[in-house]
This record gives C-alpha cells, sequence and structure tokens, in this order.
C-alpha cells in the first residue's frame, strides 16, 4: 500500500478519506496486472465495473454541475497507481461528459448523465484535429444549421475511446465570429448516421483511440449545449477542471514508480550490500519522493481551490498538470534506471509506467502551453 499520510492534509474532508479507502479495496479485490487481450473488451469492461461500484457517479455533475475535483483526483491517483487503462476509463467518462454536467439542459443531463454514470453509455470529448491540436481556436471542423438539425462536416483525430464511445462531445465551427467566437459544443451520437471512424490509432500505451470522421453528421437542433458561440468557452472550462485530474493520474503512475524502486533497491544486492545502502541510490530516491510531495501537494491545492476557493484557478490548475507530469515522467525514468536492465524489459511494471506517462505531457494541454497559461496570468496580474 503507497504511503496516503497526504489525505490526513487539511484539504480534503472525512468523504475524501472514506472514498479513498474504498477505491483502493476496490482496486485490490478487482484490478488484476495482465495486459488485455483486447483493449476495447477490457475497456468496455473497467467501464461496466466503475460504474457498477458506484465510482463514475463522481464523474457526473453535483447538484451544481460541476464534479468534485478532488473526488476525482483521489480517485484518478489510486487507479492510475494500480492500472493505467482502469484510469483513462475512469477519466475518459468525466472528460466527455464534462460539458453536459457543466452547461448541459436538464434534457441533456437526463439523457445522458445517469447513462455515464452507471457505465451504460461511454462518453468521448472530440476536439483535436489533423491540422490543430494545441491551437483548438483554429479548428476547421463545421456545423450548419439546416432546418432543425445541425450538420457536421469534418475530421477528429486522438480522439479517446474512439471506436467504443456511446457519444462524441464534439466541438464545431459554427461562425459566430472570428477564431475561439465561432465555435460550439454538440452531443454527437456514435450511431449519428455519416460519423465513421476513419482509422484506429496505436499509441506506446494501448487504449481506444481513433480519428473521425463527420460526413455531414446530422443532429437535433437541441444536440447542441450553452449557446452556439460558446464552444471555446465551454471546452476550455471543461479542460480546466479536468486539467487538476491529469496531474493527479501522473502522481499515480510516480508513487508506483517510487513503490517499485524502493521494493528493488531494499532487495537488490551490490556485491555484500543492497542497492538500497548506495548513496547514490539514496539521492535519487530522496529527489524522486520529493517530487511526488510537491506534486501531491500542488494537485490537492489546485482541487480543493477549484472546490471551495472560488475565484480563477487556471494558473493552479495548470501549474499542478505542469509539474506533476514533467516531475512522474523523471521519477519513473529514475525507477527504470535503478532496475538496470529489467527497468526495459517487457512485463517489468517499470517498463509499463514508463510507457504509461509520456502521453500526459501532451494531452489536454501540452507543457508548452501550460507554461504559456501560466506566464500570461502572471502577466496579468504584475500589470493590474
Ligand atoms: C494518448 C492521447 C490521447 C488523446 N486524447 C484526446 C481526446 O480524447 N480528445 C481530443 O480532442 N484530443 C485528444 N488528444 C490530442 C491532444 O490533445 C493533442 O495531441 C494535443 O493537444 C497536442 O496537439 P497536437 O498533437 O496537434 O500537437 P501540436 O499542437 O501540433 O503541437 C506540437 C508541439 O508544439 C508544441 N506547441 C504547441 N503550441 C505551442 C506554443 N504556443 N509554444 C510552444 N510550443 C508549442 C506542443 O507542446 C508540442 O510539443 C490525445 C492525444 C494523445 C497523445
Amino acid at each position: 500500500m503507497a504511503d496516503n499520510s497526504f489525505l490526513a492534509w487539511p484539504f480534503f474532508e472525512p468523504r475524501h478519506r472514506e472514498l479513498a479507502e474504498r477505491i483502493e479495496q476496490w482496486c485490490e479485490e478487482t484490478i488484476h496486472d495482465a495486459p488485455a487481450a483486447d483493449i476495447d473488451v477490457a475497456c468496455r469492461a473497467l467501464v461496466r465495473e466503475l460504474g457498477r461500484a458506484g465510482f463514475l457517479k463522481l464523474c457526473v455533475g453535483e447538484a451544481d454541475g460541476r464534479p468534485d475535483a478532488r473526488s476525482l483526483a483521489i480517485c484518478r491517483e489510486t487507479l492510475a497507481r494500480h492500472h493505467g487503462l482502469a484510469d483513462f476509463a475512469f477519466a475518459m467518462q468525466g472528460l466527455g461528459s464534462g460539458a453536459i454536467s457543466l452547461f448541459g439542459t436538464i434534457e441533456q443531463k437526463r439523457a445522458w448523465l445517469p447513462r455515464v454514470a452507471s457505465g451504460e453509455a461511454i462518453a468521448a470529448f472530440a476536439m483535436t484535429e489533423p491540422e490543430c491540436g494545441s491551437d483548438a481556436a483554429n479548428m476547421t471542423t463545421s456545423a450548419m444549421l439546416d432546418g432543425d438539425e445541425w450538420v457536421l462536416v469534418g475530421e477528429k483525430t486522438y480522439i479517446s475511446n474512439g471506436g467504443i464511445a456511446d457519444f462524441y462531445l464534439t466541438f464545431a465551427r459554427t461562425g459566430e465570429g472570428e477564431g475561439s467566437r465561432g465555435l460550439s459544443a454538440f452531443i454527437v451520437p456514435a450511431d449519428a448516421p455519416g460519423l465513421s471512424v476513419a482509422e484506429r490509432i496505436e499509441v506506446i500505451a494501448p487504449h481506444p483511440l481513433a480519428r473521425l470522421k463527420y460526413d455531414n453528421v446530422r443532429v437535433p437542433a437541441d444536440a447542441l449545449i450553452g449557446e452556439a458561440g460558446e464552444g471555446f468557452r465551454i471546452g476550455m472550462e471543461t479542460l480546466n477542471l479536468f486539467r487538476v485530474t491529469v496531474g493527479a493520474a501522473a502522481l499515480g503512475f510516480a508513487r508506483r514508480a517510487l513503490g517499485e524502486a524502493l521494493a528493488f533497491a531494499s532487495d537488490r544486492r551490490l556485491g555484500s550490500a543492497k542497492l538500497a545502502d548506495n548513496a547514490v541510490t539514496q539521492e535519487k530516491l530522496a529527489d524522486m519522493v520529493t517530487a511526488v510531495d510537491a506534486s501531491a501537494l500542488l494537485i490537492y491545492r489546485a482541487a480543493w481551490q477549484q472546490d471551495v476557493g472560488g475565484g480563477n484557478n487556471r494558473r493552479a490548475a495548470a501549474m499542478a498538470k505542469l509539474f506533476a507530469t514533467e516531475e512522474a515522467q523523471k521519477v519513473v525514468d529514475a525507477a527504470v534506471q535503478m532496475h538496470g536492465g529489467l527497468g526495459v524489459t517487457k512485463g517489468a511494471k517499470v517498463e509499463e509506467l514508463y510507457r504509461e506517462i509520456r502521453s500526459l505531457r501532451i494531452y489536454e494541454g501540452a507543457s508548452e502551453v501550460q507554461r504559456q497559461v501560466i506566464a500570461r496570468d502572471l502577466l496579468k496580474e504584475h500589470s493590474r
């Protein structure tokens, strides 16, 4: 069992400590480390199991529409520490339905959120396009109103849950204004005629991922979330909420890597001594645990701020994601190094973590983009 002394920090309420215990126990009883033979089947099964156990209720909005960021972060940290795909299955239910929780009408919430929470409907978030990722304001997928239907044309790529989702929360250009001012958000059911999976994409840490084609996809007028032209704000606010939880997943991978390194170094002999007795190893372990603790502080500070602190938390969320993902990469790399040849051997847990951690520095706002968010916010504050 990993160190959970952070739960004594003042960011948490008793319900968070109870949740941490419950999800830890669920992971120990349910999750098996063996790699999945069929990633789609494994992912669907994990969503169902997480739904049955009640955890996916945390991914959809509470009475005020906002999921509790601390609960999401605790779940993602714990799931990632046990199993990357379980974390992914949980996280995407939140990201894919987040715009509905935050900005949907009562009817949209009723139609989708109970099914997302039970694990019956799989959610996806479709923003990235082949020609624009970080620069989402310049997306070209279009949506035109035709009578009482919207008609979507374009392509989305690197869409998590692509191929297994029941709906794609899709962002498209509706043209109310230039750039970010002319985008809107739509709920597009996977079986909408004209929507197809153009390509399945394989990445180093396997999970369902696809390029999607929208070939005159028709959805009813009430598939629009919020007002036309509000899509960019809806997308950014959704990402802002879930960005902290990406940091939490990175923290889970880092904690697991630290645990693996501690176990290995305490056991492995270097001549007459143990690897853990070596001063260089101890220095590495000290840096690893310090990075883990500092990441946890930034993440749970940002999550607490999101839940109860009020005000603008963009900088805190960006700092938490940036620091936790970058530091987790270093912690995992140090754990691989400490394992020697075993560290890069297929099937070793640290080898898996090395592949799992990498994309977290890229998606939901790459590290370079987070630095821009932080610096701009800082400069704005300075110029006031
Ligand atoms: C595993 C995985 C899952 C994903 N899941 C989803 C999903 O579910 N839904 C979805 O919509 N997208 C998803 N994505 C896409 C992801 O969000 C994009 O890959 C990401 O936003 C980066 O966009 P890009 O790949 O087009 O790179 P680009 O935006 O072209 O960036 C290329 C490089 O330039 C850097 N860069 C960009 N802008 C700047 C700048 N202003 N200054 C300096 N450097 C800059 C970037 O950091 C990056 O290093 C996923 C990606 C991966 C890898």
